[in-house]
């Protein structure tokens, strides 16, 4: 067989077992058996980011590699809203159609592997898997993604991606008019109570514990949003939306979805291990780039919801993920 079918051959093995899972994989990686030569780019995170930069540099020509885990952020929730074409679908659908549609380009090898250590400088990175390969490639992408740190509240992982969300845009929509509760977590909170005026007019903003100025309470009491003070200490989720929230102080309150926002962190270390520049995020920290999506360190491109300060979403993921993918290339020209 020509070696172009054997990698073509390659390609298809892997993109179907990356295809044929939703969520966390524990199903062995199966890796190319040709010698490992010089990638152009090794791409870290194959979901939204990872994938769409891929695309860019597949029809390009480039050797690619992506390392995926197959946790990609979002796949606590049943669907995905307000991504064009593929509104209101499974993330996992939209993901593996993606990884389907990038069967076409030879070039591409998606691996099930988790990427645990990056070396080297531009033109000469290697990438160490937990599987012990090493890859070497002349750019890196980190598109990595972040997790969401789920505070110690019975019930609140469970909920979170139902009964529990983080965003208005993304399932606001499903649950417009009815009575939505949000938990406040700092002053920028009032811009979420004057924001989710344009879905619903029944509001209740939970404290939960947090010091809320006298002049906020005033503007909350004027837009007839009511504060309920004290502690969240757990969650009852009823069905697909409603939640009965649990509190160290009163009585429980019903609302028919929960809006909150934890903390997150990047779902690797790798940038911390290369001193990558960050800058702070009102829920963690994103990795600087430029706006050709390079990092600190030349040669490293990163995209997605590690590298975005702004509104996190399957689009602006994508996006970024092209851009990274179409400037690392353009890096490359002779
Ligand atoms: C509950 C919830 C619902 C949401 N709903 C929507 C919605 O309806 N619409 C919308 O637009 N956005 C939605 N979002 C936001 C959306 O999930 C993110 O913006 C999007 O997933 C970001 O894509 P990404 O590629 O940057 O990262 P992710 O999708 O998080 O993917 C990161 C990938 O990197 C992999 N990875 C991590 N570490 C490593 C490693 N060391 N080696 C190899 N691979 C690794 C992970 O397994 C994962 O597959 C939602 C988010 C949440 C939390």
């Amino acid at each position: 067989m020509q070696r172009r079918a054997l990698l073509k051959l390659a390609a298809l093995s892997t993109i179907g077992l990356a295809g044929a899972r939703a969520t966390a994989s524990s199903t062995p990686s199966i890796h190319n058996k040709e010698p490992i030569t010089m990638n152009d780019v090794i791409i870290i995170g194959g979901s939204f980011a990872g994938l769409a930069a891929a695309l860019q540099l597949g029809r390009a020509r480039r050797k690619v590699t992506v390392l995926d885990t197959g946790l990609p952020r979002n796949r606590f929730a049943g669907r995905s809203h307000g991504v064009l074409g593929h509104d209101h679908k499974p993330p996992s659908d939209i993901l593996a159609e993606a990884r389907q549609q990038l069967a076409r380009y030879p070039a591409i090898r998606l691996l099930n592997a988790r990427a645990d250590s990056i070396s080297g400088t531009i033109d000469n990175f290697s990438v160490l898997t937990g599987d012990g390969e090493s890859l070497g490639a002349r750019r890196l992408i980190l598109s990595y993604g972040v997790v969401d740190q789920m505070p110690a509240v019975p019930g609140f992982a469970e909920s979170w991606g139902t009964s529990v969300i983080p965003c208005p845009y993304c399932d606001g929509f499903e649950v417009a008019g009815q009575h939505w509760g949000l938990v406040w977590s700092g002053p920028q909170s009032m811009n979420q109570v004057r924001l989710f005026h344009d879905w619903t007019n029944s509001l209740t903003v939970f404290a939960d514990g947090h010091d809320i100025a006298p002049d906020i309470r005033a503007d909350l009491a004027g837009r007839k949003v009511p504060v309920v003070d004290g502690r969240i200490t757990g969650i009852a989720r009823h069905g697909d939306h409603n939640a009965t929230i649990k509190l160290d102080t009163g009585p429980d309150v019903a609302v028919d979805i929960l809006f909150a926002h934890p903390r997150n962190k990047p779902s690797a270390n790798l940038h911390e291990t290369l001193s990558l520049d960050t800058v702070n995020t009102p829920t963690g920290l994103a990795i600087k780039t430029d706006e050709r999506r390079e990092t600190s360190m030349p040669g490293i491109y990163a995209a997605g919801d590690l590298a975005n300060p702004g509104i996190p979403s399957v689009t602006t993921a994508t996006w970024q993920g092209a851009m990274a993918g179409i400037f690392a290339q353009q890096s490359m020209l002779v």
